[in-house]
């Protein structure tokens, strides 16, 4: 049987190249950076090349880029370290309902902690809009975070306008660049970040990696003490083998960008005009253009998401309801809720997420195997009326 993963949104695998040198960094280059012997001097000069090539590829300056363990701190440091630094000139921060869970959490978490909150609307295509977020605006206002890509519907968000915005008007912007980078175009200075979230483990280098682009002049108060490592934003001892390895992973994806859009939009067309041919009752999620080409997010009417990837995964196919947590849970996602899809259509939807190792054999694969699937979770009625079990998902509280 084909084993075909579709899940690239999720986790990608270690590319080659990166397995080889974060080997060689785990064993043979081993020091600690701090350290002022030849060993601890080699991994030091190994973390700041890795640093010049990832400020170089977004157009940064190395000192901007901290090293984090992922995406999900990233996000915490921008949002939570911005809005506790900054809080003396006012409470109120800006995000929208689309955002991951590492942004939506956080700006939560800053609700307990006296911050007044505004969650902007979408449109049916996972759209933020422009005249909603300057009327959101205060004058209290501190903080913006808005995504670049949504990791469910890979919709693009307008961030240049919304930087501009923020701009005008002194106010801190961030940008969850976790599924964009290495697919679109990433200038931290064109696209008018103050601080920009990246993840090594969704762009084909190791998991527990990240880092956090944070503009010259822009303060965040730490949320972690201890050491001078990452100019005391992030102390602890570095991942330095992680590190080395989240470089090279990153200067790859943005030098094969433009080649892997072209292939995968292509592949990705062909798999939603194969489905729209042969499949009744579905549509596709996300806008239309303003979308990256790896992502299709499709709702199938009359069809439980999660038993349709139960039946997937039994055929080799490896996709995913969005977000692990409604993954497991089987909780309609707040993105889709968010674009206005019932909550039957949203829990009747799988994402696939196409990447590196996928070719046109995978799709004719998928092609072959979804349909019977769908018609026969279809002809299943019970299947799709059982009574809602009152699971709650953690992550939407
Ligand atoms: C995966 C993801 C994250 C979290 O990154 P981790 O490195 O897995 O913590 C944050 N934001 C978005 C949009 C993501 O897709």
């Amino acid at each position: 049987m084909p084993s075909v993963y579709l899940d690239h949104g999720a986790t990608t695998p270690v590319r080659p190249e990166v397995v080889e040198i974060v080997n060689e960094y785990m064993t043979t280059i081993f020091g600690n950076p701090s350290s002022t012997h030849t060993f601890g001097r080699t991994a030091k000069k190994a973390m700041d090349e890795a640093r010049k090539r990832i400020a170089d590829v977004i157009g940064a300056n190395a000192e901007e880029i901290f090293f984090t363990s992922s995406g999900t701190e990233s996000d915490n440091i921008a949002i939570i370290g911005a809005a506790y630094q900054h809080k003396e000139k006012g409470k109120h921060i800006i995000t929208s309902s689309v955002e991951h869970d590492a942004v939506l959490d956080a700006y939560k978490f800053l609700e307990t902690e006296g911050f007044n909150l505004t969650i902007l609307p979408v449109d049916e295509y996972g759209m933020v809009s422009l005249s909603d977020v300057e009327e959101a605006i205060k004058k209290d206002t501190i903080l913006i975070s808005v995504m670049h890509a949504n990791n469910e519907v890979g919709t693009i968000q307008p961030v240049e306008e919304i930087g501009r915005i923020a701009r005008k008007n002194g106010i801190i912007f961030h940008i969850d660049a976790v599924q964009s980078f290495g697919k679109l175009p990433i200038d931290a200075k064109m696209i008018g970040a103050d601080l920009l979230s990246v993840s090594g483990h969704k762009i084909y280098g190791p998991k527990g990696t990240g880092f956090l682009y944070v503009r010259n002049g822009i303060e965040l108060r730490p949320l972690f003490f201890g050491g001078e490592q990452e100019q005391k934003l992030r102390p602890g001892t570095e991942n330095m083998s992680g590190i080395v390895g989240m470089g090279l992973a990153a200067e790859l994806a943005v030098m094969e960008m433009d080649k892997e859009k072209l292939r995968l939009s292509k592949l990705r067309e062909k798999l939603i005009t194969g489905l729209l041919e042969v499949v009744p009752d579905i549509s596709i999620n996300g806008h239309p253009e303003n979308r990256v080409a790896v992502n299709a997010n499709i709702s199938f009417s009359y069809v439980k998401g999660k038993e349709l990837l139960h039946a997937l995964d039994l055929q080799g196919i490896a996709a995913s309801s969005g977000s692990a947590c409604s993954a497991a849970l089987d909780t309609p996602s707040h993105v889709l809720i968010a674009m206005g899809l019932s909550k039957e259509l949203a829990q009747g939807s799988i994402r696939m997420t196409l990447g590196r190792e996928n070719d046109e054999e995978d799709i004719d694969y998928i092609l072959s195997v979804l349909p019977p699937i769908v018609e026969n979770l279809r002809s299943k009625p019970q299947s799709y009326e059982q009574k809602e079990e009152k699971e709650e998902c953690p992550c939407l509280h």
